[in-house]
């Protein structure tokens, strides 16, 4: 491609909303534009970059026996009804209406088509197991769309899912595209770690993320510093103290607390530590005001509180919803006479004696509280986060923490959505059975920007050689010298001849202008074209990767350049 008739419109400046290095980068060396929030045009670089990386999953796909179709993007609500998801959905679906008032969504992920199309298909055991994945835009209505292509409300997924007989088939499957994924994100060049994780409103039984290691990452991952063990911290689990504490229970009192609204402050104030106190949190449950008692120094994990009071969307109660409940507002709450609302308590809370907790009137606490005289629960549960250095939940190594950008998830569904839709096969005895199903998603697009998260310095983006736009980009230093521009012509085209994807900067623009382009746009390989070019048959050779360039003959550069790329 010459640069001359390129669509690449690169800025010198980062956009004033970009918010972190790779939406930056994208923006400026001109892969993609916004149009609005959360929505995206690929410029043709980005197209580019972004047609290598679903043809690396497609190579892995086949390779590991799934076929790939494509499903429409608009799915009939009744489907999604029958399995209950049109509700648990929530805001983030996009909804519509056709013009008979029917009602359809936007799909988000496809479970509810596939398994519909299969049920139709599928009738005997002889027809699996069946592996069959798309690459299609997905739409999301995410509450907080950012990061350019990292959280989109249309972005691209590879979808699949898979059908079995039973569970060993299923275990299969999840084997096979676990070592997909694996092979896939190595590809792209993506320093990526699986971990275990929870399976949010998707369902299912194991599953597994695929986090692409980054400081943006809005995932923490638990990991371990003596074995493998590795996990979003929403599903760590957190080890149970059973120490009884050698105390005689004291009597309840009712102490004025002014100005302490926080733990701290309460702790500073009465004297105690943080220990002895009690936070008590209000969530929104969908309708239902629920409590949620933590040992003061520690941290309520939602994911851990909606598994043991199951609904569709739990978020911190408004202060005003709580102070209507319980007549006092934050800051001096407590589980002590609360009425009709369901209190949930984590482990810590349980050996707790002589506690401090907030009396519901504001600025006062009760001290000398007793968990089970003054005030009773739904259970003890493991209900909050693992802290990093804790004990590692599988050897009782050191934990620590990391954060990661999740790129893909791999699910057992196991029989939830063949049930719900009764998807079934006769199998040779001529017996129904339900078919078992996994489903497995990798963020196309979330993984182009996590990949240019992870590779690139001040000058721009450090393309991984599999997935870069173009493999070399030839620079005459003077456009406008026609022997430099000779000499430039015909490394392109021998470049290209040996199947490079390549781009001459035949602009007449200043070397340090071209240089600064092919550096922010992050090509792999740049050969330049000057003077000694003419004189000497000498190029400079520069890899993106390397500090300095190297001086060589035109025909070692393209020998170099072909051996570089396709090693
Ligand atoms: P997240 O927790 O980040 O919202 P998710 O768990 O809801 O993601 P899945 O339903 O597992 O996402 O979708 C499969 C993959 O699609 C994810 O692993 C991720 O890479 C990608 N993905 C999900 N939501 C978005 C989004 N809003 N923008 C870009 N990619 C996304
Ligand atoms: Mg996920």
């Amino acid at each position: 491609m010459r640069m001359s008739k390129a669509f690449i419109p690169t800025l010198r400046d980062n956009p004033a909303e970009a918010d972190t290095v790779s939406h930056q980068l994208l923006v400026r060396a001109g892969f993609i534009r916004k149009s609005a929030a959360g929505l995206y045009h690929y410029l043709p670089l980005g197209m580019r970059v972004l047609s290598k990386i679903e043809n690396i999953v497609r190579e892995e796909m086949d390779a590991a026996d799934c076929q790939e179709l494509l499903m429409p993007i608009v799915q009939p609500a009744e489907l999604w009804m029958e399995t209950g998801r049109w509700h648990v959905y929530g805001d983030e679906m996009f909804r519509i209406q056709d013009r008979h008032d029917r009602s359809f969504c936007l799909g988000p992920t496809h479970e509810e088509m596939i398994t519909d199309l299969v049920r139709n298909e599928v009738t005997s055991y002889r027809q699996l197991p069946l592996r069959l994945y798309q690459i299609q835009n997905k739409y999301r209505d995410e509450r907080r769309p950012r990061f350019g292509l990292i959280r989109g409300r249309e972005f691209v997924m590879k979808d699949m899912y898979s059908f079995d007989r039973d569970p060993a088939g299923l275990d299969e499957s999840y084997q096979a595209m676990y070592q997909a994924y694996t092979n896939v994100f190595r590809r792209c060049g993506l320093n990526c770690r699986p971990v275990e994780a929870d399976g949010g409103a998707i369902g299912g039984s194991a599953t597994h993320e695929f986090m692409a290691l980054a400081d943006i990452g809005e995932a923490t991952i638990v990991y371990c510093d003596s074995c493998d063990y590795a996990a979003n911290v929403e599903i760590a689990p957190c080890p149970k103290d059973d120490t009884k504490i050698d105390a005689a229970p004291l009597a309840m009192e009712k102490v004025s607390t002014p100005n302490s609204k926080t733990i701290e402050d309460v702790a500073a104030f009465l004297k105690v530590d943080a220990k002895q106190c009690i936070k008590t949190l209000f969530f929104q449950a969908d309708e239902e005001l629920i409590c949620v008692l933590m040992r003061g120094d520690y941290e309520v994990n939602d994911v851990k509180v909606q598994k043991v009071h199951p609904c569709y969307t739990l978020e911190m109660a408004e202060e005003e919803a709580v102070a209507k409940a319980v007549g006092c507002s934050f800051g001096s709450l407590g589980p002590v006479g609360l009425k009709d609302i369901k209190i949930y308590a984590d482990y810590s809370v349980e050996n707790m004696v002589n506690l401090v907790c907030g009396a519901n009137e504001e600025a006062y606490h009760f001290i000398n509280v007793n968990p089970g005289r003054d005030f009773q629960v739904e259970g003890y549960y493991d209900l909050r986060t693992l802290n990093e250095g804790e004990p590692c939940p599988k050897c009782g190594g050191v934990t620590k923490y990391a954060r990661g950008i999740e790129v893909g998830q791999v699910f057992k569904l196991g029989t939830k959505y063949s049930e719900a839709l009764n998807a079934s096969y006769l199998d040779e005895n001529g017996k129904s059975n339900i078919i078992h199903m996994g489903c497995y998603g990798i963020g196309v697009s979330r993984t182009l920007a996590a990949t240019v998260e992870q590779n690139n310095d001040e000058n721009g983006i450090i393309w991984p050689k599999n997935i870069a736009p173009y493999h070399v980009v030839v620079v005459p230093i003077s456009a406008k010298d026609e022997e430099q521009m000779a000499i430039a012509e015909n490394i392109y085209k021998q470049l290209q001849a040996q199947g490079l994807e390549v781009v001459l900067d035949d602009r007449n623009e200043r070397p340090g202008v071209k240089f600064k382009d092919a550096d922010l746009i992050g090509y792999p390989v740049r050969i330049t074209v000057g003077k000694k070019a003419v004189s000497d048959n000498i190029v400079e050779y520069k890899l993106r990767t390397a500090q300095e360039n190297e001086e060589l003959t035109v025909e070692e550069t393209i020998t170099r350049a072909v051996a570089y790329i396709k090693e």
